[in-house]
């Protein structure tokens, strides 16, 4: 773990200047998609020539039950830049983006959906941001194609409640389709929690961002694995992964609750001291039952705030990543091995404490 968290923390900034990357990295995951990965190799094939840099192309084949892997396997018997993972069973696009990542081994590393969805022309502008040193450059969707209205619009409410609810500045419109330097994968591979909602986790891990605007295409062929069902499941993971917000609306409403109903006790009781109830029984009941019901309540809300500080815990990120670190400049003058052991205490207090 902390060779994993120096390189993450103390590489070199990301300005490469015209550069290209010794290994460009582009992940893909496929679940049945048989017939699509030839489109999608034969069009990102010509833009890997275009870009004339070494690169591999890793395929993740998260459970397929038709063709895929035979697709792939006759692919990777005519070009040698592809890899094949292939996960046991159907583990969901999210780990399989995942595994892909885990065994990237390039300077930068594309992620990208098989159904060319995304247009992957757009990964020479990708790498011209890198070169500017951004360390995370995102697609950003502008227009959806051949989509549904009602897939558009719980999208864009989806992301827009996302926003509002997480304090992790996730960006709107944005899928997985991404540029990452190595130092932000070295970084997201440390977060290795069991619900990942990965477009989270990419903005998590901070660095210079940047998005490039494009418009998204209709699926080349195939047809999406995202059924409605699915959709609402993905966006309770994304909020219950990255926001306490539904415990903390239980805390308040709890409060609320319970207060009211403590003043209403206090009614009861003064009344019936006053002026007495005929109901016999009747306040005594009422008071027992409010007073019971506010203290659970309180009680519940007490417990939601530790349940929500339990489960950050749990997840085990690291406390925080650096981006940069300049060390103290000795003064001048200082004597010659008093200078060596600043900068080495100044390294490796960087290092530590990221956990
Ligand atoms: N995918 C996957 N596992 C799944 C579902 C989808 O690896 O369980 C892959 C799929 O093969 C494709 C990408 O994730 O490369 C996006 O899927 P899809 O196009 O169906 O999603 P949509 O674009 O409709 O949201
Ligand atoms: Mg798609």
């Amino acid at each position: 773990m902390n060779s994993l968290v120096n390189t993450a923390t103390l590489a070199p900034s990301a300005a490469t200047g015209a550069r290209l990357p010794t290994l460009l990295s582009v992940v893909v995951p496929v679940f049945n998609e048989e017939g699509v990965v030839q489109h999608f190799h034969a069009r990102m094939s010509r833009i890997l020539e275009d870009i004339g840099c070494p690169a591999e192309i890793v395929f993740v084949d998260d459970g397929s039950s038709d063709g895929t892997v035979r697709d792939v396997q006759a692919l990777r018997e005519q070009d040698p830049r592809i890899a094949l993972l292939s996960l046991s069973r159907n583990f969901g696009k999210e780990i399989a983006l995942s595994a892909g990542i885990d065994h990237a081994r390039g300077e930068v590393v594309v992620v990208i959906d098989v159904d060319l969805q995304d247009p992957p022309e757009l990964i020479r502008e990708f790498i011209t941001k890198w070169q500017a040193g951004y360390d995370v450059v995102y697609g950003q969707r502008i227009e959806r194609d051949g989509e549904s209205a009602t897939k558009k619009v719980t999208a864009f409410l989806f992301y827009r409640a996302m926003r509002k609810l997480s304090r992790v500045d996730i960006p709107a419109d944005t899928g997985d389709f991404r540029l990452m330097s190595r130092r932000s994968v070295d970084a997201l591979k440390l977060c290795r929690e069991q619900h990942r909602f990965m477009k989270g986790l990419f903005a998590w891990v901070g660095f210079r961002q940047c998005a490039v605007r494009y418009h998204r295409e209709a699926r080349v062929a195939g047809t999406t694995k995202f059924n409605y069902w699915k959709l609402w499941n993905f966006a309770l993971e994304g909020i219950t992964s990255f926001s306490t917000a539904p415990l903390k609306v239980a805390t308040y409403v709890g409060f609320l609750t319970a207060a009211v109903a403590f003043l209403y006790l206090l009614w009861i009781v003064g009344k019936t001291l006053l002026f007495g109830d005929p109901v016999q029984g009747y306040p005594s009941l009422m008071a027992v039952v409010l007073m019971l019901g506010g203290i659970q309540l309180v009680t519940i809300g007490i417990l939601g705030e530790y349940v929500a500080r339990m489960f950050d815990e749990t997840k085990g990120r690291p406390l925080y990543l650096l981006k940069d670190l300049l060390p103290a400049q000795p003064e001048p003058g200082a004597a010659a091995d008093l200078l060596g052991v600043a900068a080495t205490t100044a390294l490796a207090d960087a290092r530590v404490p990221v956990r």
